[in-house]
């Protein structure tokens, strides 16, 4: 029997999080025992933002520590596992046109290692990364997505690795501060609910139903985007596990969900 692989969308958060012991990463850790064990892994991270869409193409991923002023605890987490170029070339045989490139330098970054290192500490699943288009729209996005639906078949596990709500500016240093923004929490609802409704025309729509909300939860999109991967690969017969709901720092949203015919 083939099994259909589910789907992640992961809120990643603060990197803090890969060191830390709370109800998101413990989230994390007792998810993979529910899914099948993949035979390779498909990241889309927010942190890798390109011109163009490239994949890594390496044999091994050489782990990037892309973030500042953290504590050495941070750059003491080892996290390299092997790439995969066969599953690089497979992605790239999927999307039309060849407009797909390898990228055979690409490491892994903290948007996948930071999740991976709980979901599958072993290192032992080979991790491909996809890049984010910055020259592509929403919708452009989606589409792409689209395509990398056959994976699913073929036992990779599809990551979208991102925050539906990521507001650095308005950030509050107490990672555990109780009382999110209400903008916030507005804006996670409103994506829970598109998301429980399978409605992409609203995940597309966000900024024009939502205005000002939408400008303060989505300054920029980088963090946004892997989520619509995540939905373009969804089949009719998924159900939607919400596997985290929390919001961190106030402008944060850690909600992370599964999809899965299961689910
Ligand atoms: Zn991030």
């Amino acid at each position: 029997m083939n099994t259909i692989m589910p789907v992640l969308f992961i809120g990643h958060g603060s990197p803090m999080n890969v060191i830390q012991e709370n109800d998101f990463t413990r989230s994390l850790r007792s998810i993979a025992s529910c899914i099948p064990k993949p035979e390779a892994i498909l990241v889309i991270s927010a942190h890798w933002l390109t011109q163009g869409t490239f994949v890594s193409g390496a044999e091994r991923l050489e782990q990037i520590y892309d973030f500042y002023g953290f504590p050495d605890a941070l750059y003491r987490i080892h996290y390299e596992p092997s790439g995969s170029p066969a599953l690089a070339e497979t992605i790239r045989q999927l999307v039309p046109d060849g407009s797909i490139s390898a990228d055979d330098e690409r490491g892994i970054d903290h948007g996948a290692w930071t999740i991976l290192k709980y979901l599958y500490p072993q290192q032992a699943v080979p991790v491909v990364q996809l890049s984010l288009d910055v020259t592509k729209s929403e919708r452009e996005h989606l589409e792409l997505g689209k395509y990398l639906g056959p994976l699913r078949m073929q036992g990779v596990l599809i990551i979208g690795s991102g925050n539906i709500v990521h507001n650095l500016g308005r950030i509050s240093y107490d990672q555990y501060d109780p009382h999110p923004y209400g903008w916030a929490e507005e804006f996670d609802g409103f994506v829970k609910r598109a998301i429980e409704h399978h409605t992409l025309d609203d995940l597309l729509a966000y900024q024009h139903l939502l205005g000002n909300t939408a400008t303060l939860a989505v300054p920029t999109n980088d963090h946004y985007l892997p989520l619509l991967y995540t939905e373009a690969v969804r089949q009719q017969s998924d159900g939607v596990k919400f596997i985290h709901e929390s919001m961190q720092h106030k402008s944060i949203s850690m909600r992370s969900y599964l999809l899965d015919a299961q689910a």
